[in-house]
């Protein structure tokens, strides 16, 4: 049995992954200051004697004994990571130094989660480890990209400078269950249109692709990674290579919930990537991973999931 370090334990990903290590029989100390996590998310782990919940900013120094740290503490969506640039940039990279300080103490392994993100707007499709990205460092989604490069070169550096066993894997987008009805993401944000017969809103001319990983594919894969031998290092790239149009998307979320919401286009936001697509190469050469759910097959769980939460609590999802 082994402690872990979950940081941004209380989030969408970060909640899943404390409950996945709990079930392999894990000892968990989950992370928060809950930005943007729900104690929702793991109120159903705070019986469990193996879990402990942590109020704390990873911005912070903090001292543990731990034997391993995921640490995917970071606002992840556009609306989110926007709402305090600065407090995004100080989480990506002070809290990836306070948290390889911490991991370079106790001598442990400890895995980034880092982002498609890194790539921009890519000239590159799709896009393979090796490509350097094409970000606009002054825009706004830059708190986030570059704050992530940084938290990037921070744990190359480590490894470099300290010979640390650091892990960076690169999370093309990812959805399921527990994902924040007020993220404003693509996902969340058509299933519940569709299901309270609301305008299903495409941003621009709907063309735009996204790779859409289930959630439960996505936390097989990190824990994968973090499995490995202290050589494999990364960044790997982890999603689903499957390509769809935002277009695509909403006349599937249409179909499958049988709603009789109307497609309507407004705005794209500044900086939006056109293209995106994971190279997963690596990852199924390094971890003998590729996802097994169709989008249609997590998306039927995904809507299952968002129609019970309307139901019972539907204050929250306004
Ligand atoms: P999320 O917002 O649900 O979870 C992030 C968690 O981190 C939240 O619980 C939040 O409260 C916490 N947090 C934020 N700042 C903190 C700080 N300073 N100290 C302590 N806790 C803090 O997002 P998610 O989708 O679960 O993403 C988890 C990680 O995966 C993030 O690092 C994100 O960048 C990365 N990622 C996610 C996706 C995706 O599609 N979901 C894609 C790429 C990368
Ligand atoms: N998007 C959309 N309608 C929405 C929310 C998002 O068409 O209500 C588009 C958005 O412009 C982007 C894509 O969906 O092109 C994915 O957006 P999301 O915020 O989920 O993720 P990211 O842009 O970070 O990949």
């Amino acid at each position: 049995m082994k402690r872990i370090l979950v940081t941004g334990g209380g989030g969408f990903l970060g909640s899943f992954l404390c409950e996945s290590l709990l079930n392999r029989g894990d000892e968990v100390i989950c992370l928060d200051n809950f930005f943007t996590g729900d104690k929702r998310n793991i109120y159903h782990l705070l019986d469990e004697p193996r879990f402990e919940l942590l109020r704390h900013d990873i911005t912070v120094p903090l001292r543990l004994e731990v034997d391993e740290i995921y640490n995917l503490a970071c606002p992840a969506s556009p609306i989110h990571y926007q709402r305090d640039p600065v407090q995004t940039v100080r989480t990506c990279v002070h809290g990836a130094i306070n948290m390889l300080e911490l991991a370079k103490t106790l001598g442990v392994k400890i895995l980034q989660a880092s982002t498609s993100e890194v790539y921009g707007d890519p000239s590159v499709h799709p896009q393979p480890e090796s490509y350097w990205g094409n970000v606009n460092p002054i825009g706004e989604r830059a708190c986030y990209d570059e704050g992530k490069r940084c938290a990037e070169t921070l744990f190359t550096s480590y490894r470099r400078q300290w010979d640390m066993p650091v892990k960076i894997v690169r999370i093309f987008n990812t959805y399921g269950p527990r994902m924040h009805p007020h993220d404003g993401r693509v996902v969340s944000n058509f299933i519940l249109q569709a299901l309270k017969g609301e305008n299903i809103t495409v941003c621009g001319d709907g063309n735009q692709t996204r790779s859409f990983c289930y959630r439960d594919d996505l936390i097989d894969a990190l824990m994968r990674m973090m499995a490995t031998s202290s050589e494999v290092t990364g960044p790997v790239n982890l999603g689903n290579p499957v390509e769809f149009t935002m277009r695509e998307l909403a006349e599937l979320v249409i179909e499958l919930t049988g709603s009789k919401s109307k497609i309507v286009y407004i705005k794209l936001p500044d900086d939006d990537p056109r293209q995106r697509k994971p190279d997963i190469g690596e990852a199924r050469r390094l971890l003998g991973w590729e996802p097994t759910t169709p989008l249609r097959d997590g998306l039927k769980k995904t809507i299952a999931y968002f129609d019970e939460l309307l139901k019972s609590n539907a204050e929250y999802c306004q």
